[in-house]
């Protein structure tokens, strides 16, 4: 279960494949559906992705990678899942024999 996230339809991110059944919301203030070019970031990969409307990811352009180079927005979620990536990975290491 994802806390303070809206579930979606099963779909995959375009760049690692992963399967993306929740989205949740920046700076909307409120949990509400993806809608058609909303960005999403893989939890799995850190990538972006674009929300097409029709149930699916695209990859994002060269003009939304501008903005999203350019966003703050962005740049706090990339943060928070760099963060949250390097516990993941700390994580893996304790558990790994060595
Ligand atoms: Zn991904």
């Amino acid at each position: 279960m994802v806390k303070d996230a809206h579930p979606t339809k099963d779909r995959l991110c375009p760049h690692c494949g992963h399967h993306v059944t929740h989205a949740s919301n920046l700076g909307k203030g409120e949990i509400m559906p993806p809608v058609e070019g909303d960005l999403l970031l893989c939890i799995e990969c850190g990538k972006w992705g674009v929300e097409t409307g029709d149930g699916l990811i695209r990859l994002p352009t060269d003009l939304e990678l501008y903005d999203i180079a350019i966003n703050p927005d962005c740049h706090r979620a990339e943060a928070a899942w760099a963060a949250m990536n390097q516990q993941r990975i700390e994580q893996f290491y304790r558990r790994a024999p060595s």
